[in-house]
């Protein structure tokens, strides 16, 4: 049958999609740009040097395995480099995990505030988004997640320390979680922020992936690495697995400058602890001014902080941040996020903020 008025339609996982919002951009040099978790350091001049010697190539394709990366990942990490699947950022590895994994009407479990990508990527792959509440305490409720496997459920994604409310899962926790999960759900660590996670019971994942064939460890270079715009990240699974995750990638989705600025990244390693130092040191310094001011703010193990609000003080936050040109990311019903920075971003953050009797 035809008619004049047929229009090819968009099928129905993405149909059902919700719009997509870019995230706000700095329009000027006086804008703090604190909405999407960068690194606000300047690259390495090593790291723009490798960069820059590679962009002539640009006229040949990469190296689709990204072997290279793959093997100083290997040797960085302890596993072996078939252990490894690289990805256009880890939100482009989660996708071929998640559409690897599921097929239409199955499962994933993750704990809800947490990363926006979930969702949206279960969707993409026709399989039912299953969001589990944090606790008050903004911590994931693992016995509610637990609880919430079913036989549909394939895929179960754990975020630590979590987007948005940078709180970590405590490692014992976590082991006890694993061992209620059936051997044959796929566990994901979703680890974006795992350089900044300094701090008492940390969650040792290549330990729990050896003992768990299940688990998946997730990680990127765009954060503490600082490659946000070069789209690079990884996934640590059994050998099988990451096989099927390097079948179902998207060819040359990885560029050769972004596979030669993570291996000039892992060669610049201490210069990046030394960073890394420095933002947990702001980071502490941030928490206890704003618990001093009057703020509640959950102890964040990432490079952001978590303010909580209900409708009435949440819009006059973002008030207050817009009159002073500072982007930040509002989750609109649960509360804001404000990246850290150089100190003195940093302190333009805490005279925002200022005293919390004078907020409603
Ligand atoms: C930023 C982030 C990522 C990583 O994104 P890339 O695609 O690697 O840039 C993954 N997971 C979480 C929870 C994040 O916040």
């Amino acid at each position: 049958m035809h008619s004049l008025h047929a229009r090819p339609a968009l099928g129905k996982a993405v149909a059902g999609l919700p719009p997509y919002v870019a995230g706000r951009r700095a329009q000027n040099a006086l804008t703090a740009a604190l909405a999407s978790n960068e690194s606000h350091y300047e690259p390495l001049p090593s790291v723009l040097e490798s960069v820059r010697s590679t962009a002539l190539l640009m006229n040949r394709y990469p190296d689709t395995a990204s072997t290279e990366l793959r093997q100083r990942l290997a040797e960085h990490l302890a596993v072996t480099a078939d252990e490894l699947a690289v990805g256009p950022g880890s939100v482009g590895v989660l996708q071929q995990i998640i559409t690897s994994f599921c097929d239409p009407g199955d499962e994933v479990v993750f704990a809800w505030r947490s990363f926006e990508a979930y969702p949206i990527l279960t969707a993409l792959a026709g399989a039912r988004p299953v969001p589990v509440p944090l606790l008050p305490d903004e911590n994931h409720d693992l016995d509610a997640m637990a609880a919430a496997i079913t036989g549909h459920t394939r895929v179960i994604l754990l975020c630590t320390p979590n987007n948005p409310t940078g709180t970590p899962i405590a490692s014992r926790a976590l082991q006890a979680f694993l061992t209620r999960v059936p051997a044959d759900v796929l566990v994901v660590i979703d680890e974006a922020y795992v350089e900044y996670a300094t701090g008492p019971d940390p969650v040792d994942s290549l330990a729990l992936y050896r003992r768990h064939p299940n688990v998946c460890v997730l990680r990127t270079f765009s954060k503490a690495y600082g490659l946000a715009g070069l789209r690079v990240g990884y996934a640590v699974a059994a050998p099988e697995l990451a096989d099927g995750l390097r079948r179902a990638a998207l060819p040359f989705a990885v560029s050769a400058l972004a596979q030669r600025a993570a291996v000039a990244s892992l060669d610049a390693a201490h210069e990046m602890a030394e960073r890394v130092h420095g933002v947990v040191a702001e980071r502490e310094r941030l928490l206890a001014a704003l618990r001093a001011q009057g703020w509640q703010v959950p102890d964040s193990r990432a490079n952001f902080l978590w303010l909580r609000t209900d409708a009435a003080l949440h819009s006059e936050l973002l008030h207050a941040f817009t009159t002073a040109d500072t982007l930040v990311r509002s989750n609109a019903g649960d509360g804001i996020r404000v990246s850290l920075a150089d100190a003195a971003t940093n302190d333009r953050v805490l005279n925002i903020l200022g005293d919390r009797t004078a907020f409603g």
